[in-house]
């Protein structure tokens, strides 16, 4: 069965409704890359991604 990286974005924002999930693990974190630089001006390295914020579900 597969399993989806999600990241939901209310971890880091209390405002922000935005979510990830993805079967793919580096699709899912350049997604979430992207969108914390874009929108949160954070720089997030892919380990700080994976180990605090993307979730398996
Ligand atoms: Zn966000």
């Amino acid at each position: 069965m597969a399993q989806a990286h999600k990241l939901d974005c209310e971890s880091v924002s209390d405002t922000c409704r935005f979510i990830i999930q993805s079967e793919n693990e580096d699709e899912a974190i350049e997604l979430a890359q992207k969108h914390m630089r874009e929108v949160h001006d954070q720089d997030l390295s892919e380990d700080e991604l994976r180990e605090n914020h993307l979730q398996i579900v």
